[in-house]
């Protein structure tokens, strides 16, 4: 299990071995934005870019992975633990259309639909069952981790047949332990929406501070859900503020401003006979 980065056309991305299907984690390298802080592979409208440059950002990316940009779903996020089907009529939803439902998760058995989920410090994650041909995409910041939205995919994707064994669960850069410092608030609330146990493996004072894994967090709560293969990357959004945006890389560099990386994932493309 690994994760590779791709150089297409310029657009440099991550991709899992171990997903067999057309997926991509966006870095923030290869897009049009000329603004120092979405410089240059901005996914998101509402940062500072025009639509225009997001959209020919999304062009780029979507054709670097191989997937249809009009094909891709990725409406506004809420840290919810809400997880949506998505079929064909949603196609472009968030990009090329605003259905005005907002989620932070996705799952569908349809062929060319893309689900895609959009970050900067939160934490990517992109499931696939070839069995039963079903994909899940989640974006899980430590609201959403804590509500188990990882295993709210997981349950949903069961809904149309997949089986927590056959699932395959790769998880993008995000922040990582060593950049993700929290408060005692934090702490209280992870424990009051996911429990004592999981605050105490994985919000541990370190340096003399407390510090979150919120990419453990996920893994545990996949592995709790049923699913054995869970492909992590090792990159800190945080530590490689050059490759990666990150929100709390750029609080401290442009007060705040950043740009917004996307991931995607799409059932594989069978050809007619
Ligand atoms: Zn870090």
């Amino acid at each position: 299990m690994s994760f590779e980065l791709i150089e297409r056309n310029g657009v440099k991305f991550f991709r899992s071995d171990i997903l067999g299907c057309p997926h991509g984690f966006s870095t923030r390298l290869g897009g049009v934005s000329e603004l120092n802080y979405t410089k240059s592979l901005n996914l998101a409208f509402g940062r500072g870019d025009g639509d225009e440059i997001v959209l020919e950002n999304l062009d780029r990316f979507a054709n670097a992975v191989g997937v249809d940009p009009r094909s891709v779903v990725s409406r506004p996020q809420i840290h919810s633990s809400d997880v949506e089907y998505v079929c064909e009529s949603d196609r472009g939803d968030g990009y090329f259309s605003k259905s005005g439902i907002s989620c932070d998760g996705y799952f569908t058995d349809r062929p060319g639909v893309t689900l895609g989920v959009k970050t900067a410090d939160c934490v990517p994650i992109l499931l696939y069952d070839p069995a039963a041909e079903v994909v899940g995409a989640v974006h899980a910041g430590w609201r959403g981790t804590a509500a188990g939205i990882a295993a709210v995919c997981v349950e949903k994707m069961r809904s149309l047949g997949a089986r927590p064994e056959n699932i395959r669960a790769a998880i993008g850069a995000a922040i990582h332990f060593c950049c993700y410092e929290v408060g005692e608030d934090f702490r209280n609330s992870v424990e009051s929406l996911a429990g004592k146990d999981l605050a105490e493996r994985f919000i541990r004072e370190w340096d003399g501070r407390l510090h979150a894994d919120i990419v453990g967090m996920n893994v545990e709560l996949l592995r709790e859900s049923g699913v054995t293969e869970i492909d992590v990357s090792e990159r800190c959004t945080c530590c490689e503020p050059e490759l990666f945006f990150s929100h709390r890389a750029a609080a401290r560099a442009s007060g705040g401003r950043r740009g917004t990386m996307l991931s995607v994932i799409a059932l594989p493309n069978v050809t007619a006979v």
